[in-house]
């Protein structure tokens, strides 16, 4: 297969092992009636094996040169739509005519996880997403409590989604080899989650800190909570560090601070808390 130049800042990376565009094709398993997005679809390594199976398309690629080449080669359909836009850009409510969609992309690795953070903030309209990623970042959103690549993300992606890693890429598989391994994933968003925060924002906030002072024991990390007499310990054993403390507790504990605050900061306006 013969490649345009590949331009770094894009951080384009083609697939160019048939096997393993058949192998991701058959995992996505697209449905005759589904909406695809997918981001970054460079030559149409992907799209061309997507194309005869799904419903419509909808191709976001911000590199100009290959959204013309895509508008050449893919025949002008009704059902395919090319945009040359920023994947962050993109609001659904623009493009996708109210439809629920299922995203697909082999991702930039230098903006993935901006990527799926965007993606999820339009979870309703997200049937599901099937992305191959650097595999350290597959890793780290599929770990489990007590494992050493447990944090901010595993607790964000699988707070959000259930989580599937599917296959593991070599870096052969690209053109240009990238230097780290890869691997692909299925991301399900799930608004029936047993555990759900009063205020999604203030869990991102709270994750974001603890694990920011990973060694830290939740008792040291919380002091100001708990300094206002906030029951924390009733919910989570305050002697653990984050990393081994479950998505449902962290859910808690925000819900219990949040709570303590509608009760409290609403009778005393100006009472604020430090900062952690
Ligand atoms: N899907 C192709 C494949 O598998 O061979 C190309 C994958 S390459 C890793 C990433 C692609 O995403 C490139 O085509 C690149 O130009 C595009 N891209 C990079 N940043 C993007 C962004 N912010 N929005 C949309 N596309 C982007």
């Amino acid at each position: 297969m013969s490649f345009p130049k590949a331009k770094k800042r894009f951080g384009q990376n083609f697939l160019n092992d048939q096997l393993v565009i058949n192998e991701i094709t058959k995992v996505i398993n697209v449905q005759q009636d589904d909406i695809i997005l997918e981001i970054g679809p460079g030559t149409g390594a992907l799209t061309k094996n997507i194309i005869p199976l799904c419903k419509e398309i909808t191709l976001i690629e911000i590199d100009f040169g290959l959204a013309m080449l895509l508008k050449k080669k893919l025949p002008e359909q009704q059902r395919i739509n090319i945009l040359n836009i920023d994947a962050l850009d993109f609001n659904p409510s623009e493009f996708m005519k109210n439809s629920r969609f299922r995203l697909v992309g082999n991702l930039p690795y230098n903006i993935s996880t901006p990527l799926i953070f965007h993606f999820l903030s339009f979870s309703p309209s997200v049937i599901d997403m099937h992305l191959m990623l650097q595999k350290e970042v597959v890793d780290r959103i599929i770990a489990q409590p007590g494992q050493k690549n447990y944090g901010r993300l595993s607790v964000m992606a699988q707070y959000k989604c259930d989580v599937y890693k599917l296959l593991d890429v070599p870096a052969s598989s690209f053109q240009p080899m990238p230097r780290v391994q890869s691997a692909f994933v299925r991301l399900v968003p799930n608004s029936k989650k047993s555990s759900k925060a009063l205020d999604e924002k203030f869990l991102k906030t709270l994750v974001t800190q603890c694990f920011s002072k990973r060694r830290k024991i939740l008792k040291n990390s919380l002091k100001p909570y708990l300094d206002n007499g906030i029951e924390l310990d009733k919910i989570v054993d305050l002697s653990l560090r984050p990393e081994n403390i479950s998505i449902e507790e962290f859910v808690g504990v925000a819900n219990k601070i949040n709570e303590w605050e509608i009760n409290n900061l609403t009778k005393n306006k100006d009472k604020k808390f430090e900062q952690i």
